[in-house]
């Protein structure tokens, strides 16, 4: 198989389960040395899971505990991967989580948490790797882009989801973060884009679809009539990351099954 991310340096926040896991696995067989992340003690041995798979299929890379909603933590680990490997080519934005309530109920901790971690932490972590691309420059050996940022959105930055305000908000804002800084810095050759996925089955939302019936529920939403998995992710990652999207800045990529085509309006409006 033909590496595209051959001796690129790639760090995926929160990778030691789902989507960033299967990124991460994505990555590596492309031929990236990917810093697979994690934020707390307790998730260390799942994410040296994920990096011991990817050395037993030859590909390279290490763990890095960080909680990327922390500034410090996340200069820390850019500084780290930097002095190790010598740069960072990709970064992919994946961290994130939810706290739902009913708006009415809904705590400001509920809040702050989902927006500090799925919003200010790709903040953090996006600046600290613009830094690196602008101070770095092309490679020509290796990509004709100076960097590539992926940002994990959903199909929420379009599709409002009551009872998930915080969550909606977050993605919404991501789209924006994404398009500003993909606006800014193309005069460098750096590239950002997002991925929004639509139903993908890992543990965030496990309820949707563990269950027949969750699954025949969730897949009244999805007109491709199957829930997706990480490897759609994975996929889709690996050709953002690539020379073989080096024309394509600023947009998000669905990756849903059709679920942003309003499927209810089918049979109905
Ligand atoms: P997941 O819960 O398996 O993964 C989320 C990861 O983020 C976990 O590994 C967790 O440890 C990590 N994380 C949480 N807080 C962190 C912090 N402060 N610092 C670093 N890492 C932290 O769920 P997933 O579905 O794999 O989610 C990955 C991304 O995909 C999220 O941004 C999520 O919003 C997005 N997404 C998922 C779906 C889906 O259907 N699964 C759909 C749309 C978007």
């Amino acid at each position: 198989m033909e590496k595209k991310l051959q001796g690129q340096i790639a760090i995926i926040t929160g990778a030691s389960s789902g989507i960033g896991a299967g990124v991460s696995k994505a990555l590596a067989a492309a031929g990236a040395t990917v810093v697979v992340n994690y934020p707390v003690e307790a998730a260390k041995a799942a994410a040296e899971a994920v990096m011991e798979e990817i050395k037993s299929s030859a590909g390279l890379g290490i763990t890095y505990q960080c909680d990327v909603s922390k500034e410090g933590e996340v200069q820390k680990m850019f500084a780290d991967v930097i002095a190790q490997f010598g740069t960072v080519d990709i970064l992919v934005n994946n961290a994130g989580l939810q706290r739902d309530s009913p708006f009415q109920d809904m705590t400001l901790e509920q809040w702050n948490t989902v927006l500090g971690v799925n919003l200010t932490g790709q903040f953090l972590c996006a600046r600290e790797a613009i830094r690196e691309f602008l101070k770095r420059g092309v490679v020509p050996e290796k990509s004709k882009a100076a960097g590539k940022i992926i940002c994990m959105s959903s199909v929420h930055e379009v599709i409002p989801w009551g009872g998930h305000a915080n969550y909606a908000t977050s993605k919404g804002g991501i789209m924006q973060l994404m398009k500003s800084i993909a606006q800014e810095f193309a005069p460098y050759k750096i590239r950002v884009n997002s991925i929004g996925p639509g139903a993908i089955k890992t543990p965030i939302n496990h309820t949707a679809w563990e269950t027949p019936a969750a699954e025949k529920k969730l897949l009244e939403l999805i007109p491709y009539n199957r829930v997706g998995v990480v490897e759609d992710i994975g996929a889709a990652a690996v050709w953002l990351a690539s020379d073989d999207s080096d024309y394509v800045t600023g947009i998000t990529l669905f990756v849903d099954g059709g679920m942003t085509l309003y499927p209810g309006f089918s049979t109905n409006g």
